[in-house]
This record gives structure tokens, C-alpha cells and sequence, in this order.
């Protein structure tokens, strides 16, 4: 009886890693034409200065339109590209895009909000990436400090000399460097503080138990006073309520993004809530 349950267990389980194969073919297969067909879109979410209220930065954060899935969100297809390369393509045009958005922005006469891109370790880790970039900037006009990168923890760890190589030379460009959803993942300290990094992005995992759960707090408080003790922004990621606006200013962590006060949203968008932000008094 043992053996045939485990045989009917080892059935399903593999029914489903082979459809979960197919999936895999299949969004590779369509992810490898989704830049030249058009299909990737940015949206922009707000970074916000929490005692003035004022928005310090954008946060670009990719999205594809599939012919038939429709709108798709990073958790369908990043692992999916990271897994198969096609990462550095989709990247590539993330920087393109977010210059082009700036580029246009800037001839419009707008005053540039720093737009922050995500890099995954094999942007880092790839040929000329910087060179690219400077190229991308040196074309278009826009000036590097409107360009931010921002890498996870686990992305760095792999290649760390590499890693801070890039770093460094982004730095000496005037691009800021941000560690994002820090706590998630492994770093030594030692290693965080011999990196070039401006500012540091708490996980939103915290920022979700901090106010229910007494050790998330403490986890918190401790990883905004690293932070602030290492010389770095500190920033907050998924506000959703006033409350964790308030308890977060109250402990030293003055930039926050999520919900409370934006989602992301269009380019077509991002002036419009950019001006609602500013006009909301929220300690009022
Ligand atoms: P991330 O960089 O940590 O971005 C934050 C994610 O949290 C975004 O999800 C954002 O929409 C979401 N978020 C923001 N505020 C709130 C909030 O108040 N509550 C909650 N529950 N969520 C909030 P998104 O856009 O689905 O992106 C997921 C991840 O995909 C990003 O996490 C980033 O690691 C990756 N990603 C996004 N765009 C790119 C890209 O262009 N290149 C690469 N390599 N990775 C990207
Ligand atoms: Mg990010
Ligand atoms: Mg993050
Ligand atoms: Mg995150």
C-alpha cells in the first residue's frame, strides 16, 4: 500500500513539474519576442520624503502586456528571465525606457525626480553594462543623478567583488546606489559596509508585521539604526497606513513607498499623483 500511494504521489508531482516545465517554455518562448513586439511597459511609483511630504524619487518597475495573458506582473516572468538570460534584454530596456521617460520629461521642462531601476545580478554581471549606460545618458542629454539602481541583497552575494566594482563605478558617475529588501536575505555586515551604497530599502515584509508583532518591530528598529549608523537613506518599502507612516518617523526611517501613498501607476500618471502627493498635509 506504501509503495503505491508513494508511486501515485511521485505521479502528481511529476504532472506537475512537467506542466510546470511547459509554462516555463512557454513564457521564455514569448518573453524572447516581447521587447521588439512592444510588449513592456514601465510604472512608476513615488518616494516620499515622510516629514515634508514631498516626493524625492520614482522607483520604475516593469510590466508586459502579453497578447493573451494580458497585464503581467514581475512575479510571472522576472525568475522566469533571470533563469534564462533574457534578463540583461528586458534590463536593457528598462534603462532605455526610463531615459527616454526622463529625456522626455526634461524637454517638457520638468523639474527630473530620480527614477530608480532594479538590476539583477547578470545586468551586474554582464559586459559593459556601465558603458551602456553612459552611452543611453550621453545620447539622450539626461544627466546620470537622475538614474538610481537598486540591487537585492542575494543579487550581490554572488559576485560580491564584482558586484562593488559596479557599484563604484556607477557612484563615480553620480548614479545612487540603493540595497533593496534588505533583511531578506544573507549579507554579512562586514560586507554591506564595505559596499558603495547610498541608501537602504527595508523589506516590506517588515513594514507588514512591524505594528503586530513585537519581534518584527525590534527587527525593524534594528535594521533602520544599522542603516542610519552606516550613513545610508534609509527608506521603507509597502507603507499601506498612516500608522506605519508615523511609527516609521518615530524611529529614524524618513523615506517611505507603498500604497499609503501610491501605487504604481503609467508615465502618462505619475504627475498627476506626484501632485496629489504634495498637496496632502498628512500630519495634519
Ligand atoms: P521591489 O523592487 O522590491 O519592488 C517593490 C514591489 O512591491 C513592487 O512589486 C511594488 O508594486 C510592490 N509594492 C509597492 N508598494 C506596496 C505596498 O504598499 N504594499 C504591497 N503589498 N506591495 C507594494 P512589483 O512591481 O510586482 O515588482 C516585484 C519585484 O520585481 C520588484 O520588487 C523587483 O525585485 C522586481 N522587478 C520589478 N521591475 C524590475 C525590472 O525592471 N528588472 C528587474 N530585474 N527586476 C524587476
Ligand atoms: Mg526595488
Ligand atoms: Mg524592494
Ligand atoms: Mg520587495
Amino acid at each position: 500500500h506504501a509503495k503505491s500511494l508513494g508511486r501515485s504521489r511521485s505521479v502528481v508531482f511529476e504532472t506537475m513539474m512537467e506542466s510546470n516545465q511547459l509554462e516555463f517554455y512557454r513564457l521564455e518562448h514569448d518573453l524572447d519576442t516581447a521587447v521588439e513586439k512592444n510588449q513592456l511597459v514601465l510604472a512608476f511609483q513615488p518616494k516620499v520624503d515622510l516629514l515634508s511630504g514631498h516626493v524625492v524619487g520614482l522607483e520604475a518597475l516593469v510590466r508586459w502586456n502579453h497578447p493573451s495573458r494580458g497585464y503581467c506582473y514581475p512575479k510571472v516572468f522576472i525568475s522566469v528571465a533571470e533563469r534564462s538570460d533574457q534578463i540583461i534584454r528586458i534590463d536593457r530596456w528598462v534603462m532605455r525606457a526610463a531615459i527616454e521617460a526622463q529625456a522626455k520629461w526634461l524637454a517638457a521642462g520638468r523639474t527630473l525626480l530620480p527614477i530608480a531601476i532594479n538590476l539583477s545580478m547578470a545586468d551586474i554581471l554582464s559586459t559593459d553594462m556601465v558603458g551602456y549606460l553612459d552611452r543611453l545618458l550621453a545620447e539622450s542629454g539626461v544627466p546620470a543623478g537622475a538614474l538610481e539602481v537598486e540591487v537585492t541583497e542575494s543579487s550581490m552575494m554572488g559576485e560580491p567583488e564584482k558586484t562593488k566594482t559596479v557599484m563604484q563605478a556607477l557612484n563615480l558617475r553620480g548614479i545612487a546606489t540603493t540595497l533593496d529588501d534588505f533583511g531578506t536575505g544573507f549579507s554579512s555586515l562586514s560586507y554591506l559596509r564595505q559596499l558603495p551604497l547610498q541608501s537602504l530599502k527595508i523589506d516590506q515584509s517588515f513594514i507588514q508585521s512591524m505594528l503586530k508583532d513585537g519581534n518584527a518591530e525590534k527587527l525593524t528598529q534594528t535594521i533602520i539604526a544599522m542603516g542610519l549608523a552606516l550613513e545610508m537613506r534609509v527608506v521603507a518599502e509597502g507603507v499601506e497606513t498612516m500608522e506605519q507612516m508615523r511609527w516609521l518617523v518615530e524611529h529614524g526611517c524618513l523615506i517611505g513607498q507603498g500604497y499609503f501613498f501610491s501605487p504604481p501607476v503609467s508615465a502618462d500618471n505619475i504627475h498627476g499623483v506626484v501632485e496629489r502627493i504634495e498637496q496632502n498635509n498628512y500630519w495634519q
